[in-house]
């Protein structure tokens, strides 16, 4: 993978651009491939964003989000636009096989890959370009450094600012978590003194549910959370009939799993939820806990140090047994805790 820098030559010459992201995408892959999209428009690129799978609602306010691809229900019209690409931009995810079933077609097409992710072990050889840097935030923020690098920091307008800006504020927790460098502050002052309204952008993430949400997390809080405390740990399990029950979508459970860790002394808490197809796991940690390779280890997963996710093909039950065992021999580093 060669630096990212070397395709700046190359950034105003109109070309044919597709930007995917992980399955599933959260607040900094939409965030960061609608940031990045309304960037090169400016240049008169041709530009796609196609994600892997649908995405949760609360991201529909997004500038151009109603132009974004779902592969799983535009396939054909997607496989046309990733065979005729010049440049192909991967944000936000490590490997293609985050990108689901985009996988495959990815791997054959003969467009430029170009990769931006801050996730660990890159799959490096895959991409032509690009840059992955785990000690950046977001991929918004690597977003926000690569139109800066480029030289165009006057093309920042304001959809540009709104997605990246909640991109940022989802990856850092609200910019909370030890990757809020001064950096990102800087990032954030550019764009308010740009004209960014930051508290809408916070009202349009967090405070756009349904009742039936936050009644599920009540019940899950009171129901569904077992404590082990000489493990320093929390799990929480989720039924499919929990999903049935109060009509979780997409997106409804994002972020469930930080709320053991408000409890004292919590230093790794974990969700599997029973997606039917799979048992979906989430991992957060505090400290020296490391969350990627747990993730790694025991769920076929990875991500972050401190916030990882994997899958199980197990049953709940098996899944949730699978989890307690992997705790058990993970005693030590979970009882020998450092910031
Ligand atoms: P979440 O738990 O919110 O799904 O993901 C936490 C972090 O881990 C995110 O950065 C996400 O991209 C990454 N992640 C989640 N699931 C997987 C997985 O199955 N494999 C890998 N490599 N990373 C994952
Ligand atoms: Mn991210």
């Amino acid at each position: 993978m060669d630096v990212i820098n070397n395709i700046f030559p190359e950034i105003t010459s109109p070309k044919k651009v597709v930007i995917t992201m992980h399955q599933k995408p959260d607040g900094d892959a939409m965030g960061s491939t609608l940031g990045l999209y309304h960037f090169l428009l400016q240049f008169g690129h041709e530009v796609t964003v196609i994600s892997p799978t649908n995405w949760a609602s609360f991201l529909d306010w997004m500038p151009a989000s109603n132009t974004v691809l779902d592969y799983e229900k535009e396939t054909k019209k997607s496989d046309e636009l990733i065979h005729q690409a010049d440049w192909i931009f991967c944000l936000d995810f490590n490997t293609m096989s985050r990108t689901k079933k985009m996988e495959e077609v990815l791997l054959k097409s003969n467009a430029t890959k170009i990769l931006i992710d801050h996730h660990q072990q890159p799959q490096t050889e895959v991409f032509h370009f690009g840059i992955s840097d785990t000690t950046k935030s977001s991929t918004a923020e690597m977003v926000y450094d690569f139109i800066n690098a480029s030289g165009y920091n006057d093309k920042i307008n304001e959809p540009i600012s709104q997605c990246l800006y909640a991109g940022v504020m989802t990856d850092t927790g609200s910019f909370r978590f030890p990757s809020t460098s001064a950096s990102v502050h800087i990032m954030v002052a550019d764009l308010i003194s740009k004209g960014l309204k930051h508290s809408v952008i916070h009202e349009n993430l967090f405070d756009n549910f349904s009742e039936n949400r936050l009644r599920f997390i009540g019940n899950t809080l009171l129901n569904r959370m077992q404590i082990f405390y000489e493990y320093n740990t929390a799990l929480i399990s989720i039924t499919q009939q929990d999903l049935i029950k109060y009509d979780i979508k997409t997106g409804d459970t994002e972020g469930l799993v930080n709320y053991p860790l408000s409890i004292e002394g919590i230093r790794l808490a974990a969700i599997i939820i029973d997606r039917g197809e799979e048992r979906k796991c989430s991992f957060r940690s505090k400290g020296s806990f490391d969350a990627n390779t747990f993730a790694r280890k025991y769920f076929n997963g990875g991500g972050h140090y401190n916030a990882a996710g994997g899958h199980s093909k197990e049953s709940l039950e098996t899944a949730v047994s699978d989890f307690i065992k992997a705790m058990h021999e993970n005693k030590n580093e979970l009882s020998t805790y450092q910031f």
